[in-house]
């Protein structure tokens, strides 16, 4: 019910905003860890670096990258190479050590594409030391961000940017939930769209879309098998979900960046804090993805959704070379198998031959559907 993504639509939107409002446009590769906030409240607009699943860039990426690198990785500096109109409207870039495939993708970024590059640096683990060092790189981040766009980001304008990200956050958290009923007429492809149109437009543009959405009136869909992906994100322009909902199956949770981890945790305000604290706090303590070391919230959260959505199987999506996630597979494996959760773990990259991903989904589908 909500229109695959026109990106010709979404250049133009964005090229109003640079021409008529001043903004700035910043390309941001770590999926997370970045405070959109802080680049909103710059008077310029986050655009995650969010394609992929396109062989051909991937190929393009493999002449700068090793072929040991993520294909998401190698996708978006094939992007760059071949000029995508989507890129070029870019002001400056945001990158760090995130994972393997944010250090080796900015690192060509900025060696052979000439965009402004704002490098951060991220601490791996949750102790107070990380905590005090990833506030201080975030300082420095609101200085660049500060000196790129010529406006000054006020403790003010902060403030008023992180709640209306709240606002997103629970605006997505509602229409995920809707995917309780098993009549919803949503499907997991809807919410993909909705959220990559997010990374790419920011907020303002997202909250007035959400709230004209009429979910109650659209035509109800019945019986279908609840399943959750976890692991890689799902870059625009990856077919996957499409292939796993052309099955009798609703995906009702995506636990990856391009899915819940952005909106499962709200940014706790309290006012006595300073706005950098609370970012600081939200982006290291709450962070959902696996890189983080100890990794403890990953297992707890998929074994709470999974009872939340009525779960019948789970899908542990690893894109191959994807650090995280390779890292962790045994781990999640083990913990899913104890706690009696049929799981597919499909590990792949962009190519265009979906025949045996596509019997492996319908196998693991048909056998849950039995449960
Ligand atoms: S999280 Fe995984 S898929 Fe994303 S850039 Fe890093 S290695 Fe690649």
């Amino acid at each position: 019910m909500i229109p695959k993504i026109n990106l010709q639509e979404i250049i133009t939107k964005l090229q109003k905003f640079k021409e008529n409002d001043d903004k700035k446009l910043i390309g941001v590769f770590p999926h997370s860890l970045i405070p959109d906030e802080l680049i909103y409240a710059a008077n310029a607009i986050p655009i995650k670096l969010t394609l992929g699943g396109d062989e051909y860039a991937t190929t393009k990426g493999t002449e700068y990258l090793t072929q040991a690198t993520c294909p998401f990785a190698r996708g978006t500096i094939g992007y760059f190479d071949q000029a995508n109109p989507l890129y070029q409207l870019l002001d400056a870039c945001i990158g760090g050590n995130f994972c393997n495939g944010d250090l080796c993708a900015s690192e060509m970024i900025m060696k052979f594409f000439n965009i402004p590059f704002i490098r951060v640096t991220f601490p791996t683990t949750t102790a107070p030391f990380s905590l005090n060092f990833l506030k201080k790189e975030f300082i420095l981040l609101k200085e660049k961000l500060e000196s790129l766009t010529g406006n000054q980001i006020t403790r003010e304008n902060l403030y008023t940017s992180i709640e209306l990200y709240n606002q997103i956050r629970n605006a997505f958290d509602n229409i995920n939930k809707q995917l309780k009923k098993n009549n919803s007429p949503l499907m997991g492809e809807d919410l993909h769209y909705l959220i990559h149109r997010f990374f790419l437009l920011g907020p303002d543009e997202t909250l007035n879309y959400v709230n004209q959405i009429e979910i109650e009136n659209a035509k109800q869909i019945e019986d279908k098998i609840p399943v959750l992906l976890s692991g890689s994100g799902i870059a625009l322009g990856d077919e996957l979900i499409h292939l796993i909902e052309e099955f009798n199956v609703r995906l009702v949770v995506n636990d990856t960046w391009s899915g819940i981890h952005f909106y499962h945790e709200k940014i706790d305000i309290n006012a006595s804090k300073a706005p950098l604290d609370i970012l600081a706090n939200h982006y290291l303590l709450k962070n959902e993805s696996s890189r983080m070391v100890p990794n403890t919230r990953r297992i707890p959260r998929v074994l709470n959704l999974v009872k939340e959505y009525d779960v019948k199987g789970v899908i542990n999506h690893i894109l191959k070379f994807c650090d995280p996630y390779v890292a962790d597979r045994i781990r999640f494996k083990e913990a899913l198998q104890e706690a009696d959760i049929p799981t597919l773990e499909l590990e792949r990259d962009y190519s265009t031959s979906v025949e045996q991903l596509k019997t492996r989904l319908g196998a693991f589908f048909e056998m849950i559907s039995y449960v």
